[in-house]
């Protein structure tokens, strides 16, 4: 790998992209994933590459969400395994949560790489690599329609993050409460979530298990607050205006 030096002004976005290549050589991403990374991070470099205010709300009302769900399930994919690994792992530990792979571009052998890694990082459980419990959502005509029965077949919340939207869509129609993680306040993804977190996904989960863990010493009525008074539509809104802002005051 290349050794990125700490002075540069985008140290960190280098380094992210370092690890999307390495989890390229790996064989957990396909090109398309590197393409769509670039997409996430020109969002990013509006945002100035940090979390904002209103991404942290909706990270607390994700934790809240997860925490109070009877069957959460943490959908991943390559991106998100050569990206947050440990942090998936230690995410569905916090809220009790099954992981389930799901691809875009699916096959057996990235599959099975995807589920090493994350047994490697700790994960007792991955789901959805084995053919006898898949099951197919009508509503998406991509490979990404087939789920695990006993994961987001059975899920009442999924976490879908760096999301299609045909998915997230078919998901909400089947009657999930969706949590999304995408850079884009303007993806379908982001639209049809009931929680969307616009952040990076490398800031977002970390958050998120930090959250998580101190709201479950809270009581439910008091995740029950949080969730009611979160307002996903206006919250979007809000993180348009400040890109906008941002992009009006040549901040970026
Ligand atoms: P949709 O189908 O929901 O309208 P899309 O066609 O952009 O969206 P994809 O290309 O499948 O969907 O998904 C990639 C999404 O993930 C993009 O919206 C991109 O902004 C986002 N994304 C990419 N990398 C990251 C990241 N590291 N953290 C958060 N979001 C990311």
């Amino acid at each position: 790998m290349n050794k990125v030096s700490p002075r540069h002004p985008r140290a960190e976005s280098l380094r992210i992209r370092e690890r999307l290549v390495e989890g390229f050589k790996a064989g957990l991403v396909v090109p398309e994933g590197l393409a769509a990374h670039g997409r996430g991070e020109a969002f990013d470099y509006i945002l100035g590459e940090q979390t904002t205010e209103h991404s942290q709300r909706a990270t607390e009302a994700a934790a809240a969400m997860l925490l109070l769900a009877k069957h959460p399930v943490i959908s991943v994919n390559g991106n998100v395994t050569a990206l947050v690994p440990a942090e998936t792992v230690e995410l569905a530990n916090a809220v009790n949560a099954k992981i389930e792979v799901n691809l875009f571009h699916g096959s057996a052998k990235r599959e099975a790489a995807i589920a090493k890694c994350l047994r490697r990082h700790g994960a007792k459980e991955v789901l959805g690599t084995e053919r006898k419990f898949s099951t197919r959502i009508k509503e998406v005509h991509s490979d990404r329609r087939k789920i695990d029965r006993r994961g987001i077949g059975a899920a009442d919340v999924v976490l879908v993050p760096l999301e299609d939207g045909d998915r997230t869509e078919a998901l909400k129609k089947l009657g999930k409460h969706i949590i999304a993680i995408d850079l884009n306040p303007m993806s379908r993804t982001a639209q049809a979530a009931d929680v969307t977190i616009v952040d990076n996904i490398v800031r977002a989960l970390p958050l998120m298990i930090k959250l998580a863990k101190r709201l479950s010493r809270d009581t439910k009525t008091k995740l029950r607050e949080i969730i009611r008074s979160f307002d996903n539509e206006a919250n979007l809104r809000a993180t348009f205006r400040l890109m906008l802002n941002r992009l009006k005051s040549e901040n970026c």
